[in-house]
């Protein structure tokens, strides 16, 4: 692994990607120095208890810590917080942070994503939040038993409207497909979702958009809907996607397109830079360009970085791996479904009560796999994957495992 010899490995981006790469050097033996700057005001931190735990108030921000303070120290890691790099340059190898330049043999860029903005909203004077970060998490903590609008039932918004139910809240959701989660899903799990929402008070509402949003006269959020209802909420929460978090890269001149473009082993167009996590737009062997925001492939995009930048020729080439927790249903996702969706879903289990689990099948071959509340089946799950259909996959009177024999 030591073909590049590097002696200097710069990381931009505190996130769980680069937390996890600088793990990787040292677990791989690397020696060199290793610089990790990351912009919020924190050493990196995992998000997934933004929208679960730590909303809830049953985990602390210091519980979300990807590594204690400690062992940036103790592993030798220059960690820069608080800071964000305001410049990259590929020929002279070098970032600039607070207006000095630091030099590298190889970069990585896991600089991540940031929330999608909705402009109507951020124009309306109404109290509005967004979901990303230790600080907007514990903001929308204190709103959390009032009477919340959520835009957009997707994971974030879906796990937001149940914390706040379970606190007590008021909880509206909006939506302006007519199945939420179906690409991913199909529709007969969106409604397994939906259903879940509503048997908890949620008032999801679904092939509706919000059309204006102003000050109420109260002091909250005054919505019109195009269902042609009005909703008068305490706080409004767009949950309506992440963007790429690309800005430096692009101007650096590397190339980006939903994402900074990374080769099957997360090297860019540099062949000195690396990309990882969320940021990165990868070429997977058999999934093609997928670029996947999940807590999983941070971590494992951030340490198979690592190992192609201490010169490793394999190619990454993981399934993704996504978890969610609401109410009491905790769901497990295996796989990808591309952009051609799936031909058929063969769900096993009973919906009533949600122990479900369901494979995807695209071409005769299962893509994808889940389960809810059915903790049995993560490993038929991710057995499956990749191999051909045949009558016991489609058999739904034997269980998952015996459907792989
Ligand atoms: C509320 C929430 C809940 C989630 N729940 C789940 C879940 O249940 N399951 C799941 O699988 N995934 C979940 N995710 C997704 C998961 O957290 C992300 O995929 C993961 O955080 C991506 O890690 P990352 O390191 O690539 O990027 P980020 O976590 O975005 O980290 C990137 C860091 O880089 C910093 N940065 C950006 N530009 C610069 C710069 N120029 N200089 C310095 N620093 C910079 C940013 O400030 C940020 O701190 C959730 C995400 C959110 C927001």
């Amino acid at each position: 692994m030591s073909q590049n010899s590097p002696q200097n490995i710069v990381i931009i981006g505190g996130g769980l990607a680069g937390a996890s790469a600088a793990a990787e050097l040292r677990d791989q033996g690397y020696d060199g120095a290793i610089v990790l700057v990351g912009a919020e005001p924190h050493a990196p931190y995992e998000r997934p208890p933004l929208s679960k735990d730590i909303l809830l108030g049953s985990a602390t921000a210091a519980d979300a810590a990807v590594k204690d303070a400690e062992w940036y120290e103790q592993q030798r890691v220059e960690l820069i917080t608080g800071t964000e790099v305001t410049g990259l340059d590929t020929g002279a190898r070098t970032i600039t942070v607070d207006g000095r330049a630091i030099t590298y043999d190889q970069l990585l860029v896991a600089t991540g994503a940031t929330s999608r903005h909705l402009p109507m909203v951020d124009a309306s004077g109404a109290p509005f939040a967004y979901l990303r970060t230790i600080e907007e998490s514990e903001a929308l903590r204190k709103n959390l038993s009032g009477r919340m609008l959520v835009i957009g039932a997707g994971w974030i918004g879906l796990e937001v409207a149940s914390a706040a139910r379970q606190a007590g809240g008021t909880v509206t959701v909006v939506e302006a497909a007519a199945k939420p989660l179906a690409g991913p899903m199909g529709e007969e799990m969106s409604d397994v979702f939906v259903g879940l929402h509503r048997e908890h008070g949620v008032d999801l509402r679904t092939s509706t958009t919000v059309e204006s949003i102003e000050h109420g006269s109260e002091g909250g959020a005054r919505a019109s809907l195009s269902d042609g209802t009005e909703v008068v909420a305490d706080i409004v929460l767009v949950a309506i996607g992440a963007v790429p978090e690309t800005a430096l890269a692009q101007a650096a001149g590397l190339e980006v397109d939903d994402g900074v473009l990374v080769d099957a082993r997360l090297r860019t167009s540099d062949p000195h830079v690396f990309a990882a996590g969320d940021v990165a737009n990868h070429d997977h062997p058999t999934l093609g360009r997928v670029r996947i925001e999940h807590w999983d492939t941070a971590i494992q995009q951030g340490r198979h970085a690592a190992r192609s930048m201490l010169g490793s020729e394999e190619a990454y080439t993981r399934q993704p791996y996504f978890f969610t927790d609401q109410y009491d249903l905790g769901m497990e996702y295996v796989g990808h479904v591309g952009p051609d969706g799936f031909d058929e879903v063969v769900i096993r289990g009973d919906r009533g009560s949600r122990v479900l689990n369901a494979l995807w099948i695209k071409d005769g071959v299962v893509v994808a796999g889940m389960h809810t509340n059915d903790w049995d089946a993560t490993d038929s799950l991710r057995a499956w994957l990749g191999r051909s259909a045949n009558e016991k996959t489609r058999d739904t009177s034997i269980s998952l495992a015996d459907s792989l024999g």
